[in-house]
């Protein structure tokens, strides 16, 4: 049997605890995985105080050797990390190998964002007894962060929350899903190579509630959780003073109108609603479509989806594998059952075998019905015709979530409406909310979540400005 050890100052560690983990394809045992005792996340968390103090002055260049030396671990590991994904998440191995990749582009960006950390001047000769006096802005990194993280990008999103750790000068401790550790624990031993502080990054695989003791202990300078809704807003609620960003989820929409490319819609629309089987924050749920091009997109639509091969994830041409649990598998049946009493209509799918939901395509469902108003994450898309452009806007925004919505039209007075009007962090053009490039500034409104990931933005989250307030005069 396979025993995984987390990730502590530095070092591998085990413990008296440990616990199974299974693979979401055929439940296939994977090993033991160690879990920290209390002794131990004390240990990461002093371990990281101290490291802060060393790595708070890190100069730029060191930042860039630690992350270029981390992007080429990952470089080597890349295969290994590929079937690693697959194995502790299901996620089919296309998209797993796009998951490594992308890892590789945020460590990038963070490599290059570590010399863009920029201050400013400020005038303060804004009255004239202030003659002589300027104001120098400078960012400092905020102290050690605590990165909690999902179990649907296992190496991405943590790569999110340490790139720009360590970009920034702050130590990091990540606590992983406790179905998706080993991912993470591969990037500890890379991360081990870099040559960075001891104690500047710690894995530590302890379960979500008991999470809750770091996330308010006062020497955690920073929450960065990503996660469902619920447990965010809990954590926000008790995470005292610091500062806390939440990367949530959705029901994410898009409207495809008449002038759209309608192929170009429905290859995309197929990727946003099925790709992970639906467990995607910004997975396509809600799609709205012009009445005039309903038929013609739905019948097409539907050609497609039949070719989708369910399967073994770890094979290139599996489209759909299995969801990362029975229990949430089940989950996703029954709000497709209640939504057919609801009135919904399944046009295809709605089965579910084990841990398999085949792609299920439904038209009509009620805003009411859980399948609508709530986070699917499942690999459902539901459709809905509309006549008027603004009527499909009010849809879209007919929701407590604003994670990111796409539209579908070269129509420029469209598309700066959709802008105005619609209330999600992005609005993507000719294409699907679940489009996201790994520099942009990425996060939600509403229940979604609050402040933004993406290198640039989770660096100015995870620095302070400070001010130097000269008086030349004397
Ligand atoms: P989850 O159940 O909320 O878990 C997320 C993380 O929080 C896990 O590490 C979990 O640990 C931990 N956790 C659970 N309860 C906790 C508590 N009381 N205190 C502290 N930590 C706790 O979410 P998930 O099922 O893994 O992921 C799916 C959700 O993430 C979806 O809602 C999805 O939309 C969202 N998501 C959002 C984004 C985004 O960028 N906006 C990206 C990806 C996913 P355990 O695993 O040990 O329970």
């Amino acid at each position: 049997m396979t025993e995984y050890k987390f990730y502590l100052n530095g070092k591998m560690c085990s413990s008296k605890l440990k616990y199974k983990l299974f693979a979401p394809y055929k439940g296939k045992s994977i090993g033991n995985v160690y879990r920290p005792e209390k002794k131990h996340v004390e240990k990461a968390i002093d371990g990281a105080c101290k490291a802060f103090e060393i790595t708070r002055k890190y100069p730029v260049f060191k930042r860039v050797e630690i992350l270029e030396s981390i992007i080429q671990g990952i470089k080597k590991r890349k295969s290994e990390l590929e079937k690693t994904i697959v194995l502790e998440a299901g996620k089919c191995l296309k998209h797993a190998r796009g998951e490594v990749k992308r890892a590789i582009c945020t460590f990038t960006i963070a490599k290059e964002e570590c010399s863009r950390i920029e201050g400013g001047i400020i005038p303060l000769d804004i009255l004239s007894a202030n003659v002589n006096r300027t104001g120098i802005i400078k960012r400092f990194p905020i102290g050690p962060v605590l990165g909690i993280t999902p179990f649907n990008f296992p190496l991405n999103l943590v790569a999110h929350k340490v790139a720009p750790a360590i970009a920034s000068g702050n130590p990091i401790i990540i606590k992983p899903a406790s179905q998706t550790p080993l991912s993470s624990l591969i990037l500890a031993e890379i991360i081990q190579e870099s040559g960075i502080e001891s104690g500047a990054f710690s894995v530590l695989t302890v379960p979500g509630k008991d999470a809750e003791k770091m996330v308010q202990d006062s020497r955690i300078k920073k929450i960065s959780f990503t996660g469902s809704a619920d447990v965010g807003w809990k954590l926000k609620s008790i995470c005292g003073k610091k500062r806390i960003t939440l990367e949530l989820g959705g029901n994410c929409a898009a409207i495809i109108h008449t002038d759209a490319n309608l192929d170009y819609a429905i290859e995309r629309s197929l990727m946003g609603a099925f790709a992970y089987q639906g467990q995607v924050c910004i997975h396509l749920q809600r799609l709205f479509i012009h009445k005039k091009i309903y038929k013609k997109f739905k019948k097409k639509f539907l050609d497609k989806v039949r070719n989708l091969k369910l399967g073994n994830p770890s094979y290139l041409k599996t489209d759909i594998g299995p969801m990362i649990n029975i229990k949430e598998a089940k989950r996703v049946e029954l709000w497709i059952r209640e939504a057919e009493k609801d009135g919904a209509k399944v046009l295809m799918g709605g089965k579910r075998e084990d841990n398999f939901v085949t792609p299920t395509v439904v038209e009509n469902c009620p805003v009411e019905s859980l399948l609508n108003r709530c986070e699917v994450f499942g690999p459902v898309l539901l459709l809905q015709e509309y006549d008027d452009f603004s009527d499909a806007v009010a849809c879209v925004n007919n929701s407590e979530y604003g994670l990111q919505a796409g539209v579908f039209t070269n129509d420029i007075k469209r598309i700066w409406y959709s802008f105005d009007e619609i209330q999600t962090g992005g609005i993507v053009i000719n294409d699907v909310p679940t489009f996201r490039v790994d520099s942009q500034p990425y996060g939600g409104l509403k229940s979604s979540g609050i402040g933004r990931e993406g290198i640039k933005y989770a660096i100015e989250e995870m620095t302070e400005i400070k001010t130097l307030l000269l008086n030349l005069n004397n």
